[in-house]
């Protein structure tokens, strides 16, 4: 299984650097990126300084490798002896030569032939692992995969989830002490009960397993610690999951020994169902510490008591030593989606502080005493309807947070938008959430910004002692990407606009940018080779919400995806990119659109906006289906929806979709893109 392919006639590495615990746990100056967040303390902070704030205006294209890649790239690429390795569409593992970027070894983990049905939310896959001399992947499908690192051939295999749940990975794994962890997403999807679980790293045995949430105490608990939890629910929870998922935040602290999970939001996300007598629903929307090497409990602290608005807690969880009233604490530090940026002890979990990012309307603020959230009433719709933020989406998801020790300031790439609950059309009573369809429990819906500009999307300085934000930059849309900062004085962001931008770590004052010409949902990485540090990152427009953002000129298939590398000796050049513009709509006078099936049509379409965009208005992450040959040819267009034809591609196969829908699908796509033609065509 997995085809390897492209192996480089190139001379073989010297004798591979071991990666292990004393690697990861250097947060010293190295010329690698061994780690999602470089190393254990997921700073994402590079002690290199060659590129610095005087100089980082010369930064040049050093190399660039085209990618056959037609979906969304968000990973963090790693490198180890100079080697960059990182996944992309349909999880595809590459590994290249840092130097020149030359292709070294490709494997194609095959997730849609493998898996027995798609998945929502199979849309980026966020990282890989380093380990020994091997490369962890997790697949969307569920499976977690150890590759020989110098060939990219499999060395084994495990299946994480039960095939029949619609689980998925989207996170990067994570390595320490011989353990490889992963979790998985699926919480809105089906009725699901969280769990993470550690597999050994040289056999793939499964090593543990813990459980977010507590399951049916009829069946015995697991251990003391869902004991514990299940005192925090009422009612028969266990029928809806729970939820709890952790799809991404997950921190090995070297220093203490301790595993640090962030945990997801409630399966359904409306408490009135899951918990009807309320409680805190442990351990839902927390950060919950582990013992590494048998997933015993340990503490556990929650920033969201009973969630209701999918304030789930996995982003990322960012370990430091601070100075606090005149004392170094050993902290955590954490922006999880409810709008306030956390500080606590790491040793124990005790609350240190909290103050809010972003607008936060659902509390007024975390009590000090307590470091529980005053919720402001109403905010839990509890007549019903509530307008919230911040919402669904976070005020920050998982776009990496970097943290510049030496600048003391954290980087949070921030989203400000405002959210409409209501469940009054929901039957309370009777709700259950099927595996596949999914739900929520709860209509909700984006009603715009939260600020009174309107801007969506800022890039802030948080100063975490002082609890206070030290600059804010203003950014173009919705959806931008992750951060890096060195000890160049630098911080790093790419942008949905395509452009590269560095900024001053301490003023962010704006001192380069750069044009890629595609949207950019990666963060950059630095390493170094032979003396010379190079900025690369993955340039392609995606992840979650890409695909429901308003289009912003990115046209699927038109730009192409590449990863890039910069230098200060760099004198590449990129090859153009096609213009940012929009789609132009396909005319097809012989098909004659009926407005009762078009009408129903656009009811079935909610399966598809996710990625062909909201009324039919693609944002670039699938096929303008306005512009789509396909949809003119019955017969092709039942082939690719129904019969699966471009699975392998990331099209979902729709079994069940009758003769009737898809007609109506039809035949409401192409009457969008007669108005949208006519429109343009000034009414033609
Ligand atoms: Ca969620």
């Amino acid at each position: 299984m997995g085809a390897l392919v492209a192996l480089a006639a190139c001379a073989p590495p010297e004798a591979p650097r071991i990666i292990d615990d004393a690697a990861l746990a250097n947060e010293l100056e190295d010329q690698d990126w061994l780690a999602y967040g470089r190393t254990y303390s997921e700073q994402r902070f590079s002690p290199l300084d060659q590129i610095s704030a005087a100089n980082v205006a010369d930064l040049g294209v050093d190399w660039y490798l085209d990618l056959p890649e037609d979906r969304g790239l968000v990973s963090t690429p790693l490198v180890a002896d100079g080697v960059v390795y990182f996944v992309g569409s349909m999880n595809r593992v590459r590994a290249v030569d840092g130097a020149t970027g030359q292709l070294l070894w490709e494997y194609d983990p095959q997730v849609a032939q493998n898996a027995t049905r798609m998945r929502a939310g199979w849309e980026h896959n966020r990282g890989i692992g380093l380990w020994g001399d091997r490369v962890y992947a997790a697949t969307w499908d569920g499976r977690l995969i150890a590759l020989d690192r110098a060939t990219g051939t499999e060395v084994w295999q495990v299946l994480t989830v039960d095939p029949e749940l619609p689980l998925y990975i989207t996170g990067a794994p994570k390595v320490f002490k011989g353990k490889v962890l992963v979790g998985n997403g699926g919480t809105e999807s089906h009725p699901s009960r969280g769990y993470v679980t550690a597999y050994d790293a040289e056999t793939g045995e499964q090593a543990w397993r813990f459980w977010i949430v507590p399951g049916n105490p009829a069946d015995g608990f697991e251990n003391e610690a869902m004991e514990m939890a299940a005192e925090t629910w009422t009612g028969e929870w266990w029928r809806h999951g729970g939820g709890g998922n952790a799809w991404h935040g997950f921190t090995y602290d070297a220093e203490l020994d301790q595993l640090y999970i962030g945990t997801g939001n409630g399966s359904p996300w409306n408490r009135k169902i899951r918990s009807p007598d309320g409680g805190d629903n442990l351990f839902l929307s927390s950060i919950v510490a582990l013992d590494p090497d048998d997933g015993t409990y340990l503490w556990h602290y929650q920033d969201s008591p009973g969630e209701t608005w999918d304030f789930n807690s996995n982003m990322d969880i960012v370990l430091a030593d601070l100075e606090v009233d005149g004392e170094v604490r050993k902290v955590i530090l954490h922006a999880p989606k409810n709008g306030f940026f956390y500080v606590l002890d790491r040793t124990n979990g005790e609350f240190i502080s909290a103050e809010a990012f972003a607008e936060v309307t659902w509390a007024s603020h975390v009590d000090p005493e307590t470091g529980r959230p005053v919720e402001v009433p109403g905010a839990r719709y509890e007549d019903g309807e509530a307008f919230v933020t911040p919402g669904p989406y976070g005020a920050h998801s998982w776009h990496a947070m970097s943290f510049n020790p030496e600048a003391g300031l954290a980087y949070i790439p921030t989203l400000h938008m405002n959210f409409r609950f209501n469940d009054e059309d929901v039957d309370l009573d009777t709700y259950q959430m099927v595996a596949w369809e999914g739900g929520t429990g709860v209509a909700w819906e984006f009603v715009g910004s939260s600020r009174e500009d309107g801007v969506l999307g800022t890039l802030q300085a948080w100063d975490p002692v002082r609890q206070e934000q030290v600059w804010e930059v203003d950014l173009d849309g919705l959806w931008n990407p992750g951060t890096l900062t060195t000890a160049g004085d630098l911080v790093f962001q790419g942008r949905e606009s395509g452009h590269l931008v560095a900024y001053e770590a301490a003023t962010g004052n704006e001192l380069w940018r750069f044009d890629l010409g595609l949207g950019i949902s990666a963060p950059p990485i630095t390493y170094s080779i032979d003396g010379r540090q190079y900025l690369a990152l993955l340039v392609g427009w995606g992840g979650g919400a890409a695909g429901l953002a308003p289009p912003v000129g990115w046209n699927y298939g038109a730009q192409t995806r590449r990863l890039v590398a910069f230098s200060l000796q760099g004198t590449a050049s990129l090859p153009p990119q096609a213009p940012r513009g929009a789609m132009m709509p396909m005319a097809a006078p012989s098909f004659e659109v009926d407005s009762d099936l078009a009408a129903a049509g656009e009811g079935l379409f909610g399966s598809c906006d996710g990625c062909h965009g909201p009324g039919v208005q693609s944002a670039g992450m699938a096929p303008d289906l306005r512009a789509s040959g396909v949809v003119l040819d019955a017969g092709l267009f039942a082939d690719v929806v129904r019969g699966g034809e471009r699975a392998t591609r990331g099209m979902p196969q729709f079994s069940a979709v009758t003769d009737e829908e898809l007609l109506a699908l039809r035949h409401y796509i192409r009457s969008v893109a007669e108005r949208d033609l006519a429109s343009i065509g000034g009414g033609g």
